[in-house]
């Protein structure tokens, strides 16, 4: 501590760049300082530390680190801890632009295992920038004194020693996500393919504030017919929706709250913090949203299923294009989301093309089936349940074809749901399709191509910068990669990870064509193994893990 003090004191109202001498590592009281990286100017992105705090020190039981679990919830709840008492801190200016601010990697309202503080048997660090204070570009060495050794001392009393937080709290987190974890494990088993409980609050604050809605929500409870129970090890029985495998339907009329189930099924492939409303909502771990997104590049995707014989004999079962139409990006959404292992796609009809879902009984009459490229899903979708174990969820207020093919019909009437699959069985008209469907090719997927030339670091060029704009931009080297429409993705800082991730897959697993989602998958193992650490050069506190659904998203919509 002294040494540091006695840096700062020696440069101060020196040149900023003498801020470099602070490189290296402290003993500060009750923790361990390492400054990893200096910032060049007080307006560059803020320098990088890290603060360790040993075991005995921070002092929380060991069985709240006792598996991956249990050391990514507690770190998810000191990761938020910190925030706030970076907030509480008096918020004196000191210097210009960045000077004094010190930060922590935001979180969502989802549980993600995440580099912004790691857990585990031998302490606990939490990864912060702060800016270094100037005026001009001249160090403010007393100002600094102030932000590095009383202003984070203080951070970290306040945030890292069990002794300082409410202890019920912090197990009650814990255990909150231990229990998601199981009700997401029990769905498989029960044959589920999500789970919404009694109580669950699905709406949000707003359409770009994931917070719940306070005001006027309605909670969720589930009709008899469709209802389960399931004993969590905490929270104990719990009652709410069992949505069971096959096909889907979620009716009802607008504004009824169809498209805030499903993407409260869509996040419930996440854990989610005590409080959040969805906390009890669990979708199955390969459940992908899947949605028309024109103007996407696709690149070498099987849509022949879908979409067959276009126009001037362009093939479809390695079918390419920088400029893709609503349908065969949603096709190709949909086959990407299978290479991948999906076993539940989810579908909104707010969100997808028209004549990729349905075509009715008339337009069949006039546009016969070899002038049309284009197999609607509706005719698909039995199929990929009873033979690929593919099932579905969709959302569909405007057509009933769907009701021949359903196996459960849930209606949304004012926010509560209805069993509505007897009604909509009479409402159904029997083998309506059946000349359709039984005229089809039977689904027959081409091997998913293998290599990604565009991405390989092999092509003598330095490494790619990683960067993001947001959730919804990646830059990775000169490409610029929209995930906007990805709509799983929870996190900017997933967009990063993702970003790293496909630097270690194009560097070490992408060779001698094999595909890519064994390769993305070979990097998250090696994630599982070892933490988010294995991805980077050096710690970063501002990675969350992806999914390898997400990750391979964005592999798929580089441009090339
Ligand atoms: P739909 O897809 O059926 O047209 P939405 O899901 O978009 O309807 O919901 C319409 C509005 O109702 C949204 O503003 C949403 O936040 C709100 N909403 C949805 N579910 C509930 C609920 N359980 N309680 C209160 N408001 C809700
Ligand atoms: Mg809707």
């Amino acid at each position: 501590m002294e040494r540091l003090r006695t840096t700062l004191r020696r440069i101060d109202g020196r040149g900023y760049g003498a801020y470099k001498d602070l490189k290296g590592s402290y003993a500060l009281p009750g923790f361990a300082l390492h400054v990893d990286h200096v910032q060049g100017d007080p307006f560059a992105a803020p320098s990088r530390v890290r603060v360790r705090v040993a075991a005995a020190e921070a002092g929380f039981p060991s069985d709240l680190t006792a598996d991956r679990t249990r050391r990514v919830a507690l770190a998810d709840f000191l990761a938020r801890a910190v925030a706030h008492a970076i907030r509480a801190r008096p918020q004196g200016r000191r210097g210009m632009g960045h000077s004094g601010e010190i930060g922590i990697c935001p979180a969502t309202q989802q549980v993600i295992e995440r580099s912004a503080v790691a857990t585990g048997p031998d302490g606990i660090e939490a990864r912060l920038t702060v800016g270094l204070p100037a005026r001009g570009r001249t160090v403010l060495g007393r100002e600094a004194e102030a932000m590095l050794l009383d202003d984070l001392p203080r951070i970290v009393a306040a945030s890292l020693l069990h002794a300082r937080l409410d202890a019920a709290a912090v197990r009650a987190h814990v255990e909150s996500v231990e229990d998601q974890r199981a009700l997401r494990a029990w769905l498989d088993g029960a044959g589920c393919v999500a789970f919404v409980s009694d109580g669950a609050v699905l709406p949000r604050a707003s359409g770009i504030d994931e917070r719940p809605l306070r005001e006027g929500a309605l909670p969720f409870r589930a009709p008899d017919s469709l209802a389960a129970t399931v004993d969590l090890p905490h929270a104990g029985p719990v009652r709410g929706l069992g949505i069971p495998r096959g096909v889907t339907l979620i009716v009802g009329g607008g504004f009824h709250g169809k498209s805030t189930l499903l993407n409260a099924l869509e996040m419930g492939v996440y854990d989610h913090v005590p409080g959040d409303g969805r906390e009890r909502v669990a979708t199955d771990p390969t459940a992908v949203k899947v949605r028309a997104e024109d103007g996407r590049q696709v690149t070498r995707v099987d849509i022949s299923p879908f979409i067959d014989h276009l126009p001037f004999g362009k093939g479809t079962r390695a079918f390419s294009t920088p400029n893709a139409s609503g349908s065969t990006s949603q096709a190709a959404g949909i086959v990407e989301a299978l290479y991948a292992g999906a076993r539940v796609l989810l579908i909104d009809e707010d969100t997808s093309a028209t004549n990729f879902m349905i075509r009715d009984a008339r337009m069949q009459r006039l546009v016969t089936a070899e002038q049309e490229p284009i197999t609607p899903f509706l005719f698909r979708v039995r199929e990929l349940y009873e033979r690929e174990g593919v099932s579905s969820v969709i959302v569909m207020g405007g057509s009933g074809d769907y009701f021949e093919v359903a196996d459960t019909v849930l209606m949304l009437d004012a926010y509560v749901p209805r069993d509505v699959t007897a009604e909509a069985r009479r409402l159904a008209l029997p083998h309506q399709l059946d000349g359709a469907i039984g005229a089809l090719k039977a689904l027959a997927l081409a091997e998913p191509p293998g290599r990604f030339g565009a991405l390989s670091a092999a092509r003598g060029r330095r490494e790619a910068r990683i960067d993001v704009r947001g959730r919804g931009t990646l830059r990775y080297g000169e490409h610029t990669i929209d995930l906007s429409r990805v709509e799983q993705l929870a996190d900017a800082a997933q967009t990063r990870a993702i970003g790293w991730l496909i630097r270690r897959w194009a560097e070490r697993h992408a060779q001698g064509g094999r595909p890519l989602v064994e390769g993305l998958q070979a990097v998250l193992d090696e994630v599982a193994e070892e933490g988010l650490d294995v991805l980077t050069p050096w710690p970063m506190g501002d990675l969350a893990l992806p999914r390898l659904f997400e990750a391979a998203a964005a592999v798929n919509r580089v441009r090339s």
